[in-house]
């Protein structure tokens, strides 16, 4: 076999690691996972984070040489520029970490850095759903929602590289307070956390349904998992906070449509395990109300790359990076 143009791909989460050895066309070759443990702090996490790429270069019997270019996924914001994670919330104590010079120093092979979600937004365009596109909304829906814009082709990242905060689009002015201090974005609105709230408080009021008695009568084990069995079961009450979340999603999706009259957006995350309880009010809520002509012109699909995404996205922005040279 052919040892060219091959890419390590790192996911970097705020609870597992994973790692691949990976080729151009996003065959995945080798892999690993290992815990981050944030906890230890980011000098053990970014040993960690090398300690993988090592081990997969290692069982495919390559030196660093032979590997073109390391991509990292990490959480964000991060400025992709520089390289440089600045205040994820979810690994506590990293604050202005110049994480693309730590690994290029640590194994000798150039790094490039994206965050998770608009890596995500580059693996579905160039390995999964939006393969050929040109212009794409990609949008995570998990316990949170995040995305990334494809326009022309390219990832459109903004003036400081915040673009693509599909999340934190205001839908609701006075609705729930959201994790970044807003209230009624379409996270606090259409995440699997507005989800589990939304079901949580039927069960503190003392609402008769599916969902206390999976949970026992006790809010506090309230999952959107838990919200989506209850749905499945026949409740009705869950099936309306499901309904209700994906609409939102759909209103959030409708605007997306007319500002930037995709082709294509592609859901992935968790909450896509749902189907057409997510995919549906989706879907109608676009014909609803965006303009019927850009409503024509978009399909909505489910993301391609599964799990894997994180480590082809990184590869994938790895190989966006490459391409657009240097800063
Ligand atoms: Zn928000």
């Amino acid at each position: 076999m052919a040892r060219q143009n091959l890419f390590i791909g790192i996911d970097l989460g705020g609870t597992k690691i994973s790692t691949a050895l990976v080729d151009a066309a996003g065959r995945i070759i080798g892999r690993d996972y290992c815990q981050t443990q944030a906890a230890e702090g980011r000098r053990a996490v970014v040993e960690r984070m090398v300690d993988a790429a090592r081990r997969v270069m290692d069982e495919a019997d390559l030196a660093p040489a032979q590997v073109t270019a390391v991509g990292v996924g990490s959480p964000g914001p991060i400025d992709s520029r520089t390289g440089v994670v600045t205040t994820p919330p979810n690994l506590p104590g990293w604050k202005n970490v110049p994480l693309k010079q730590l690994i290029e120093e640590a194994l000798g092979i150039t790094t490039f850095l994206e965050n998770d979600a608009n890596a995500a937004a580059l693996g579905e365009h160039r390995f999964g759903a939006g393969q050929g596109v040109q212009n794409m909304i990609y949008v995570t829906a998990s316990t949170g929602i995040g995305g990334g814009l494809i326009l022309n082709g390219q990832l459109y990242s903004g003036t400081t590289g915040a673009a693509g905060e599909i999340g934190h689009i205001t839908v609701l002015p006075w609705g729930p307070y959201c994790g970044c201090g807003n209230r009624g974005c379409l996270e606090a609105l259409a995440s699997g956390t507005a989800i589990a709230r939304e079901g949580r408080e039927l069960v503190r009021r003392g609402v008769p349904t599916l969902i206390a008695e999976l949970a026992a009568g006790d809010p506090e084990l309230v999952t959107a998992r838990l919200v989506a069995e209850a749905a499945d079961k026949g409740d009705i009450e869950a099936q309306e906070i499901l309904a209700e979340a994906m609409t939102y999603l759909g209103v959030g999706m409708a605007s997306l449509v007319n500002l930037f009259n995709p082709e294509l957006i592609v859901i992935g995350g968790g909450l896509t395990k749902m189907g057409e309880r997510l995919f549906g009010p989706v879907r109608r809520a676009i014909e609803r109300r965006a303009f019927p002509p850009a409503a024509r012109a978009v399909r909505v699909v489910p993301a391609a790359l599964g799990d894997d995404v994180g480590v082809l996205g990184a590869v994938a922005a790895a190989i966006a990076q490459m391409a657009a040279g240097p800063p």
